[in-house]
């Protein structure tokens, strides 16, 4: 009977311990079934284009144009001395709906209008221009939605966007109103240029017009907070931290300098924009930039600690500077249009894959050929897009010659030949650096120097509207 006993305590323990792996078994199921939708990221694409600059004049009176160009006819995608002609606009406009019609969105950040003198130019010739960029956008993507800012170029007289309304924030407004119908967008982007619009659920397009804080716009200088855009995005920033949003901040300028070393936002207004991305360091998903017409990116430290990224694409004008008077002249530079790619779900990114046209090539053969440039991912190891990770690469450029030439070729977007550099020494390569990874004007001061072994650096800086040559005594 003992015996037995124990044999029948033995099986109901055997029974219960499998009935509790059984139960285990169906539990870790569940939880792998639950999980499925976490560990299988949604992938989605968006589009960034830039800096079109078209030019109506190319073929012609060449307006644009840096110096004359003889056989311009001859080249119908253009010239590496003038901002792009429509062929060039249509065909990369084109090449984005052939190689990723379902992008979810598309991020417009402005400079449309072209580099020509005022005496040229007109409110009427810059609201055209805005329009025929609008159409060719709504034509090409009519069921994408745009997320659209005004570039410094956007405006006559040039630079000078002013902190209220006007009739080309109007005219913006009206055209872009199909894009943020029902948003209170309108009101803020008629009265100072700039809006917020939610993108999906979870995340909000922040659009900034940060030509109020331009050097080169003489009618904000003097003011504290121009348009109130600095209350507007703080105060926008914090309600969507409330609401459990993200957000990804578009604009034309950013913050800090080029790569030549000249800062493009007054310091005043560089301080308090910065600061203001520091402090929503956790909200902002990521930033979208032009202006700069190269391909780079930036970061922003907390205490040391990378907590924010911009990132800046390149032009799809290949117009480069040429300034004899003062021997400058900058290197040539691909169009370039660029698709992100992000996860649907966290918005964090996961790559950048960019796209250029090889623009002697293009017009050598009469045809457009838009091909991929490099995946992020594949060129620098960076398998996603966070601070930390822009972070390690800007360690990698400054350790790693070899990760540096090539970063230095993708800045102009591969462009080959004479007016192209083929290397860049260390006192270049800091600034280069330095333009990356310090938004600070004082910071941005001292990671540039010290420079040369004579006490003197010789440097060209460059706006795009202003051109100066400095001696700077170190
Ligand atoms: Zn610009
Ligand atoms: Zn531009």
């Amino acid at each position: 009977m003992l015996t037995l006993g124990l044999q029948v305590q033995n099986w109901v323990k055997l029974q219960f311990k499998m009935a509790s792996r059984m139960y285990m078994y169906t539990v870790l199921m569940l939880v792998g079934l639950v999980s499925v939708p976490k560990v299988i990221a949604d992938i989605g694409s968006f589009w960034h284009v830039t800096d079109f600059h078209y030019d109506s004049t190319v073929f012609t009176s060449q307006d644009s144009c840096t110096s004359p160009v003889a056989d311009i006819e001859q080249k119908p995608y253009g010239d590496y001395l003038c901002d792009s002609p429509w062929s060039l606009i249509n065909s990369s406009v084109h090449a984005m709906k052939q190689i990723e019609p379902n992008a979810d969105f598309i991020l417009w950040t402005g400079d449309n209008a072209p580099h020509i003198d005022e005496s040229k130019d007109s409110s009427e010739n810059i609201i055209n221009i805005i329009s025929n960029l609008t159409s060719i956008l709504m034509d090409v993507f009519p069921n994408t939605k745009v997320y659209a800012a005004h570039g410094n170029h956007d405006y006559f007289p040039h630079n000078q966007l002013p902190p209220h309304e006007n009739e080309i924030y109007h005219a913006a407004a009206n055209m872009w109103q199909r894009w943020h119908r029902d948003s209170t967008a309108n009101t803020t982007l008629r009265k100072g240029g700039y809006y917020m619009v939610s993108i999906k659920q979870g995340l909000v397009a922040v659009v900034l017009n940060t030509n109020l804080y331009y050097n080169s716009n003489k009618v904000t200088a003097d003011i504290s907070d121009p348009a109130g855009q600095f209350q507007w995005f703080d105060q926008v920033l914090d309600q969507a931290a409330q609401n459990g949003n993200k957000a990804y901040v578009i604009a034309h300028i950013p913050t800090g300098m080029y790569e030549e070393g000249d800062s493009m936002i007054r310091p005043q207004f560089n301080k308090k924009l910065n600061d203001l991305i520091i402090k929503h360091k956790n909200t902002i998903a990521a930033m979208f930039y032009g202006h700069h017409h190269t391909d780079t990116f930036k970061l922003w430290y907390d205490q040391d600690e990378p907590v924010a990224f911009g990132l800046v694409a390149p032009s799809v004008t290949p117009w480069r500077a040429i300034v004899p008077a003062i021997n400058l002249s900058t290197p040539a530079h691909n169009p370039g249009i660029r698709l992100l790619r992000y996860d649907r779900l966290t918005f964090q990114l996961k790559d950048i894959w960019q796209y250029y046209l090889e623009l002697p090539d293009a017009n050598d053969k009469s045809k457009a050929q838009w091909k991929l440039e490099y995946k992020f991912s594949e060129a620098y190891g960076v398998h996603e897009i966070t601070s930390a990770s822009l972070a390690q690469l800007v360690s990698d450029l400054e350790k790693k010659t070899d990760v540096f030439m090539k970063y230095f070729r993708y800045n102009i977007v591969s462009a080959k030949g004479e007016s192209v550099p083929t290397s860049c020494d260390t006192n270049c390569q800091r600034l280069y650096i330095c333009s990356i990874k310090e938004v600070d004007d004082d910071r941005h001061s001292k990671c540039v120097k010290p420079v040369s072994s004579n006490g003197f650096r010789l440097v060209a800086f460059i706006s795009w509207d202003f051109y100066f040559l400095f001696t700077i005594m170190i």
